[in-house]
């Protein structure tokens, strides 16, 4: 027999606007007594819930629970800026490009892959144009460096024979209303989600077919006799095969310890502000999504539904060993939103922000994930590398695929890489990864 006890649990660190404006349309479950299935899925993001679509297509009669510590759609992935990015988006590399010509493409197929599985889920699920928006997106340039990093990207882009435009000054105001940026480089493959919505609609598409518990947190996992058996606190599941959608939680089952990096992202959303703001002149057309051209700098996007617009603003990231923040970090947090805000948009600067919040990505120091079956029986779908929307759900199929013994190109290339490799000792990789993230943030400048 072997026990193994959930170090930590997930905390949320805000509560996100995404999650405030958007609605639940089914109850909460929680687990209440002992369930036995054919498989058990721990965690509800953008694996966790992939992964069971890909299950129920690959055995459509099996009985699949979810167990979920949280609610859909107030963790990380209902949490994010809402970004499902089909070309090469590695943080780590200030153009966000960083491989061979191959490497490109080969990534840009598998993101498409879940792209396109995720709108299978969208139609399959009836999910509106607010919260599944195949628009593409911007890269947006703040200055001389953000505009050489665009170029370098768009080469790359072309190398791999991907279409893309450059936008000028006027083309980005035009867009936006601001005069804060230079120029731009828009990608047509991108989706953007209302990620909170996305979620729920997700997970109510599935819940006719699988059994989700909320609220309820596995503390502890064991295998006896050829099957697993999750405790929480009020329940038990019994599973012979699992799947760990719990991304860098997967250190705390036991798994890929000082392998992977835990790194805080920040955001805010405004208060809702008339649409027609004087004639759009001070925020651009209804929708809009900018990524920054240096990956250290701002995402800024813009929301419009019922005559009421938004703006969410994401800045800053920091390295930490603990789950849950202060208030007084995102507080500080919240004041570089305002500032990176009120220098875009001068004439937002009395719309207040109504939500501040933090979620947390895990990234590996070789851009990998932290993947397949870990011991007999137990498979991981972790590590998104800051992409989960995409990386994610990916992960979540190929997990699915690998645990029903499904054999497919796609899961041979997507294992077809190396583990993730050991960090530093501590305090050497907080002092280490905080510093690097810091100076990067000051080489991005106005970009941030
Ligand atoms: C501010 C911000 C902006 C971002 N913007 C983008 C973006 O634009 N595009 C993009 O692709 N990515 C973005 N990301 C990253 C993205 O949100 C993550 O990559 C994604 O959420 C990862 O999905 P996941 O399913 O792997 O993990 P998670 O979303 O973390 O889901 C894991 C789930 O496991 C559950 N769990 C953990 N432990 C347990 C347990 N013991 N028992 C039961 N359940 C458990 C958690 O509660 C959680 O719901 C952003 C993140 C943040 C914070």
């Amino acid at each position: 027999m072997n026990t193994r006890s959930v170090k930590r649990l997930p905390v949320e660190n805000g509560i996100s606007g995404w999650e405030a404006i958007s609605r639940r349309s089914f109850p909460v479950r929680c687990l209440d007594g002992n369930v036995e299935a054919d498989w058990l899925i721990i965690g509800a993001g953008f694996a966790g819930l992939s992964s069971a679509r890909r299950l129920l297509e690959l055995r459509p009669d099996d009985k699949i629970v979810v167990l979920e510590a949280s609610e859909v759609g107030k963790g990380t992935s209902g949490r994010n800026s809402g970004y499902m990015i089909d070309v090469p988006h590695n943080l780590t590399s200030s153009e966000y490009s960083s491989g061979t010509a191959d490497a490109t493409r080969l990534e840009m197929a598998q993101n498409r892959s879940a792209i396109a599985f995720a709108t299978r889920a969208a139609e399959d699920y009836g999910m509106s144009r607010e919260t599944f928006d195949p628009a593409g997106k911007i890269n947006a340039a703040a200055t001389a460096r953000g505009m050489k990093l665009n170029a370098s990207f768009g080469q790359s882009l072309k190398s791999a024979g991907e279409k893309h435009s450059l936008l000028d000054a006027a083309e980005m105001r035009e867009i936006t209303g601001s005069s804060y940026y230079l120029g731009g480089l828009y990608t047509p493959g991108a989706v953007l989600i209302q990620p909170a919505d996305y979620m729920r609609q997700f997970a109510a598409g599935l819940s006719q077919r699988i059994d989700l518990f909320e609220r309820s947190p596995v503390m502890s996992l064991r295998r006896e006799n050829g099957s697993w058996t999750a405790s929480t606190a009020r329940g038990r599941v019994s599973a012979p095969k699992v799947i760990l959608g719990v991304n860098g939680h997967i250190e705390d089952f036991g798994h890929f310890g000082r392998r992977l990096m835990h790194i805080f992202a920040y955001a805010s959303m405004t208060a809702p502000f008339p649409a027609d703001d004087f004639g759009h002149k001070v925020s651009g057309r209804d929708r809009w999504a900018l990524l920054p051209a240096d990956a250290m700098g701002a995402t800024v996007r813009k929301i419009t539904s019922g005559g009421q617009s938004r703006i969410a603003i994401r800045t800053k990231y920091t390295y930490d060993t603990t789950v849950t923040l202060s208030e007084r970090r995102l507080s500080k947090m919240a004041e570089a939103h305002r500032n990176s805000l009120d220098a875009r948009f001068p004439g937002l600067k009395g719309i207040a922000f109504e939500h501040s919040w933090a979620g947390r990505l895990c990234l590996s120091l070789n851009h990998v994930p932290a993947f397949g079956e870990v011991e007999e029986g137990l498979f991981s779908a972790c590590c998104e590398n800051g992409l989960g929307t995409v990386k994610s759900t990916l992960a979540g199929m190929m997990a699915a695929e690998l645990a029903t013994g499904t054999i497919s190109r796609e899961l041979e290339e997507y294992m077809d890489h190396p583990g993730p490799t050991r960090l530093p000792p501590e305090p050497f990789a907080w002092l280490g990864i905080n510093s690097v993230i810091r100076l990067q943030e000051l080489r991005a400048g106005r970009e941030g």
